[in-house]
């Protein structure tokens, strides 16, 4: 989103001053209605009366009445500006006010949306830089020294190597929510057995479920979805992923599927080190990652995985649920509507 030479505070103003317009239009208008249809019932109420006080004012001569009458007339109409005036000053410090309350709840939503965008740049940010700046001093060492022998250039090289496949691993996850978060391209949606996508899930993180030796247990399902497969396989791939990620070795990741109400849903519960409660709000956050001590060890993540797949699941009318218990394991349920 980019919103140049935008400041908040400045469209707080224009959009103060756009609905005390509004409020002043109606206001004056209104005003002036009431201004004339009194007026004229004044005048035709005075017409009358005139009639009255020329017999109750026998020696009078009809041009005094019309005097006195007109008199009469111009006090009113005198009264009635004063008053009307008096009201729309009266608006016009109210409606400032209440035009000023509502553009600041009207911004609010834009505001919040735009300090986490700003977060989140300075996240990605500050989280590339790491790598680049590894890389960079580790060449700058190695060029230091008189000589380098092929030793320790290769011992260079494969850091920085290291180094470049984790800036892949965050610039493709970079990518991956930026798509998820634009607009949605239902042209190539169709139904999908959720057995087939489960399944390509786990093919994809069977080199790290082998190396941990977790075993990954899906259930046989008839159940359908529709949606984009591509985008389905990625919602499950950070769930059963972190599975793996947050277990001891050898702990089994099991996933169940439960159709009903229309919707399917599907569980992937691990016995792993599980999340504190007061982690638990912040989960689906870019680039939150709960308790970084406990992450250390597993430093293949930069908490952009759950926002991607909440991303993905609200993109195909479905959400996620998670419940877990600190140091016993985690369930997260994604619930999808089926065919
Ligand atoms: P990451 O790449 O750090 O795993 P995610 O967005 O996938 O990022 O997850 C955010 C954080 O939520 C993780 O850093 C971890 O602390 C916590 N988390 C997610 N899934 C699990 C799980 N199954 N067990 C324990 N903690 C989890």
């Amino acid at each position: 989103m980019s919103l140049p030479h935008f400041t908040i505070s400045s469209a707080r103003i224009r959009l103060t001053l756009t609905y005390l317009v509004i409020i002043m239009t109606l206001t004056l208008g209104f005003s002036a209605v009431f201004y004339n249809q009194s007026i004229a019932e004044a005048e035709q109420n005075l017409q009358r009366q005139q009639q009255g006080l020329q017999d109750y004012l026998y020696f009078t001569s009809p041009e005094t009445v019309a005097g006195i009458a007109d008199a009469q007339l111009t006090n009113f109409r005198g009264s009635l500006l004063k008053r009307l005036a008096i009201l729309n000053a009266g608006m016009l410090t109210l409606g400032t006010i209440v035009s000023y309350v509502l553009a600041r709840r009207s911004l609010r939503p834009l505001e919040e949306a735009l300090a986490a965008q700003s977060r989140f740049t300075s996240d990605a940010a500050h989280e590339l830089r790491t790598p680049l700046t590894a890389i960079k001093t580790e060449t700058e060492v190695a060029l230091r020294g008189r000589k380098l022998d092929s030793t320790e250039a290769r011992a260079v090289l494969r850091s920085n190597l290291e180094e470049a496949n984790k800036l892949e691993i965050l610039t493709n996850a970079l990518l991956r929510l930026a798509r998820s978060s634009e607009k949605i391209d239902k042209s190539n949606w169709q139904d999908y057995k959720l057995g087939d996508i489960l399944d390509a899930a786990r093919a994809r993180l069977a080199d790290k479920a082998r190396q941990r030796h977790v075993s990954i247990k899906l259930p046989r399902t008839g159940a359908v979805v529709h949606g984009d497969p591509d985008q389905l396989i990625e919602l499950f791939v950070p769930l059963v992923g972190n599975a793996v990620k947050y277990s001891p070795d050898k702990s089994p990741v099991v996933v169940k599927v439960r159709p009903g109400d229309g919707k399917v849903r599907v569980d992937v519960i691990d016995r792993g080190i599980g999340i504190a409660e007061v982690d638990l709000p912040h989960i689906f956050e870019r680039f939150y990652r709960a308790d970084p001590s406990r992450n250390k060890t597993r430093a293949d993540g930069y908490g952009l995985g759950l926002p991607l797949a909440q991303a993905i699941a609200a993109a195909h009318g479905g959400k996620i649920i998670v419940k877990s218990k600190y140091g016993q394991g985690s369930t997260f349920t994604v619930e999808l509507p089926v065919v």
